[in-house]
């Protein structure tokens, strides 16, 4: 049985980018034929905003995607992440760091530019000499795990073959933050296991996190699910769209009268998938989708023109 999930981080407003990812997902879900899976990535404590939970659940039923199981929320899920943590404690899998940031780039004598943009420096090891029985420190400390020194494959269904040392490329990484709470690595990977996700779909900033949750699926001897990572939106600054670029909240559009059947239609075009801007229904879209015909590349948009004038072309 394929699974996939809807992931919405209820950090803030959903975005015209992930408006993009969760249609790709649905589509690809719909057009295998399997369940889908709605989960509430709302782990991030500080940054979860209450509304942003029943917004985001709106979005999805104004884009016209539907789920089959959920919604899920990771917060109920705490003791999970703690079970696991302890397992790989248990294994010695995972030491405790107490170093900061800028512990970490003093260590480094010569920070070298991964491939990987973004991924901060890699972890220099100096607390890696501490192994499963010996005292924990005092001072606060993360639990970081230790990143196998051999390559991770995949074939991800937009991108292709892609491969990574996490030793050599990333680091090992935080599976919590320095208060306790599970880090996003861990819970993804205790969750897609879970919900039986065989199928994922994100967008591809989380290529390099891939690597390292293929390095946990392996330490579990599980199997991971098939990862397809789509293109991001970004603004005609080149950059991650954000608030800079103007107002791309679904529920803007919404308000400002432009129909979901527009957005549809920007999303498909804009990823290669159909030749023409022409409104549609997301179900429409489903019979006729195909990973091949997904755009690699990401696209360059300028929020305020993209729908202007709002309602003009569904009349
Ligand atoms: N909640 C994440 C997001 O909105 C998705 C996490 C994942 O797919 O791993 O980007
Ligand atoms: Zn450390």
């Amino acid at each position: 049985m394929i699974r996939a999930r809807l992931a919405p981080s209820p950090t803030g407003a959903q975005h015209l980018g992930n408006a993009r990812t969760h249609l790709v997902a649905y589509w690809a879900l719909r057009k295998a034929g399997g369940q889908m899976v709605l989960r509430i990535d709302d782990l991030d404590s500080p940054r979860v905003k209450a509304w942003a939970v029943d917004q985001a659940i709106e979005d999805l039923n104004w884009l016209g995607i539907d789920w089959d199981v959920g919604p899920f929320r990771q917060t109920d899920r705490l003791g999970q992440y703690q079970a696991t943590l302890e397992t790989l404690i248990h294994q010695d899998r995972v030491y405790p760091c107490t170093c900061s940031r800028k512990d970490i780039a003093e260590a480094l004598s010569a920070p070298h530019e991964s491939r990987f943009r973004g991924e901060g420096p890699i972890y220099p090891g100096t607390c890696a000499g501490w192994h499963v029985g010996d005292a924990v420190p005092e001072q606060p400390f993360c639990w970081r795990f230790r990143v196998s020194d051999q390559p991770m494959e995949f074939e991800d269904d937009v991108l292709g073959p892609l491969v990574c040392n996490p030793a050599r490329e990333l680091g090992d990484f935080p599976l919590t933050h320095k208060d306790g709470k599970p880090a996003y690595q861990l819970a993804i990977v205790v969750d897609d296991l879970q919900d039986s996700i065989t199928q994922v779909v994100r967008g591809n900033d989380l290529v390099p996190s891939t690597f390292r949750q293929l390095d946990l699926y392996r330490q579990f001897d599980r199997e991971p699910p098939r990862y397809a990572h789509v293109p991001l939106v970004r603004g005609m600054d080149g950059r991650r769209l954000a608030k800079r670029h103007g107002d791309t909240r679904l529920s803007h559009y919404r308000a400002a009268g432009t129909r979901p059947e527009q957005v549809v239609a920007w999303a498909a075009h804009s990823l290669g998938l159909i030749d023409d801007q022409r409104p549609r229904v997301a179900a429409d879209l489903i019979a006729t989708f195909d990973w091949s015909k997904c755009e690699h590349d990401d696209s360059v948009i300028d929020p305020e023109r993209l729908f202007d004038p709002p309602a003009a072309a569904s009349s």
